[in-house]
């Protein structure tokens, strides 16, 4: 053994530098207040590179990761209201470092035998809380990304006429969804070779969710075009706007076509756990599959994402060799072996990041934050509301609020400009972290509420902030158009 190598696995060094390195995280989640710290540290991509580029090989180790922090956006920040990322509980990131040390596979048992008991505890708990009966299971993967390509896959086994598996493709098949969905899901479509023909996007009206009466014809207008529709999937919610699909009637739709009936709930399937909120996914208990991250709205580090299926057999098909295979009683299944049902082989040990937080702390806490955060989301719109100067896109369903800087005679190319140009200086000046979105051609300000600790007088500052910019802008565009 080398010097080194020994070094490296030296117990004691390890500990020495844990002791150090929680003692700076836990320094870094105290300052995380907005007087102290940026939401957000911006820095040019090109100036990042070179950065870690010419990093010195054999720093100190304290260094180093003072240096990732400051070079890092800050997710705990109450400020922070950008991306869809969760502020994980503190004590995911302790479970995270015991699942890394211990680095069990978890393709099969005996590679990770207490991660793989606890993910069937886990998963039971979200079935349960879905609304799902005891015929149902799922397991746990990287992401809901992956779990929607999953589940879509389960959907074609389960809904095809012939065995794509073994034989190819012989017939087109196609999936419907809102022209609001997440991406992943059209990405998902091309990947399993359904084409362009295959995914069929139905407009969304006003309040930006499907609109369900159109459900009938596009079916019929891809049947005509010899596209065999296999599944409806629906939003809860959707990216951009945060609004809920309604799952009572895209499940009535799917029952009277014997479609296969996915909920997207990646952000928001994690209402499930809020007592006063739960009511916006209704009828999601009706669908075959339902996707929820753990990393977006339940607190855990990425990547955290269930997949949960209505029946356990359609679990248990989707990857398999031999023709579709039925299980009597629960005596059989494999539970224990989750490599033959994800797309993953090795995994993290995520599941023990969920259950700290449920067995520590209990469900309750999970209600405790999706309400909290999506409450905030209402009090955000209602800001924006009492406002000259903005303009809501639309009242949010969830803790996602879009809105833009408005201003006396300009048009909306003007007004495009402007608010982009706003969050750009508030996304370098780093106070705030927010991002924008197009919809319908208007570019809004997109606040999605993932702290806690964000308080009332931080959004009156951030409109405040945007405020100011925009007059300031406006102004200097005039000057330079008199000359
Ligand atoms: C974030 C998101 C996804 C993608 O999930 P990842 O975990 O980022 O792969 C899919 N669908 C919706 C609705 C999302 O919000």
């Amino acid at each position: 053994m080398t010097d080194k190598l020994k070094e490296l696995f030296d117990p004691d060094k390890f500990k020495d530098l844990g002791y150090r390195i929680v003692d700076l995280l836990a320094d870094y989640l105290k300052n995380m207040n907005e007087e102290n710290a940026p939401a957000n540290n911006w820095e040019e991509p090109s100036e990042q590179l070179k950065y870690w580029k010419n990093y010195e090989t054999g720093s100190s180790p304290m260094q180093l990761f003072e240096d990732i922090i400051s070079r890092s956006i800050n997710i705990h920040h109450p400020a922070y209201m950008g991306h869809q990322v969760t502020a994980p509980a503190p004590i995911t990131g302790l479970t995270s470092m015991l699942g890394a040390v211990l680095n069990n596979g978890m393709a099969i048992y005996e590679m990770g035998p207490s991660a793989t008991a606890i993910e069937k505890v886990v998963i039971d708990e979200l079935l349960s809380k879905v609304g799902f009966s005891s015929k149902g299971d799922g397991f746990m993967t990287s992401g809901g990304t992956l779990a929607n390509l999953t589940a879509l896959l389960s959907a074609r086994k389960a809904m095809s006429n012939t065995d794509i598996w073994e034989e190819g493709y012989n017939e087109n098949l196609g999936v419907m969804v809102s022209s609001e969905a997440h991406y992943c899901i059209d990405r998902a479509a091309r990947i399993m070779g359904f084409g362009s023909k295959g995914i069929v996007k139905v407009p969304v009206g006003e309040s930006f969710c499907m609109k369900t009466e159109l459900l009938d014809e596009y079916y019929k207008k891809a049947e005509e075009q010899g596209v065999k529709i296999i599944a409806v999937i629906g939003s809860a919610p959707s990216t951009s706007t945060g609004m809920y699909d309604n799952f009572d009637e895209i499940a009535d739709f799917c029952k009277k076509k014997n479609l296969w009936f996915h909920v997207d709930g990646a952000h928001g399937g994690a209402v499930i756990y809020s007592k006063k909120y739960k009511h916006l996914v209704k009828g999601m208990e009706k669908a075959d599959s339902v996707v929820i991250d753990g990393h977006k709205m339940l607190m855990t580090p990425a990547l955290l994402t269930f997949l949960l299926f209505k029946n356990k057999n359609h679990s248990y098909n989707t990857f398999n060799q031999n023709a579709k295979y039925l299980l009597e009683n629960s005596d059989e299944d494999e539970w224990y072996n989750s490599a033959g049902r994800s797309f993953e082989c090795t995994k993290k040990m995520m599941s023990i990041n969920f259950y700290s937080i449920l067995k520590i702390y209990g469900a309750e806490v999970f209600d405790d934050y999706v309400t909290t955060l999506y409450d905030i989301g209402k009090q955000f719109a209602d800001k924006v509301l009492q406002r000259k100067n903005f303009e809501l896109a639309l009242l949010p369903h969830s803790n996602i609020v879009c809105y833009r800087y408005v201003h006396p005679g300009l048009n909306n190319i003007e007004l495009n400009i402007l608010n982009a140009k706003i969050r750009n200086r508030i996304l370098k000046e780093g106070k705030f972290y927010i991002v924008q979105t197009s919809l319908n051609d208007i570019t809004y300000m997109r606040n999605t509420f993932m702290n806690h600790r964000t308080t009332i007088q931080i959004m009156d500052d951030l409109l405040d902030e945007i405020e100011n910019i925009g007059i300031n802008e406006t102004y200097v565009d005039k000057k330079k158009q008199t000359g």
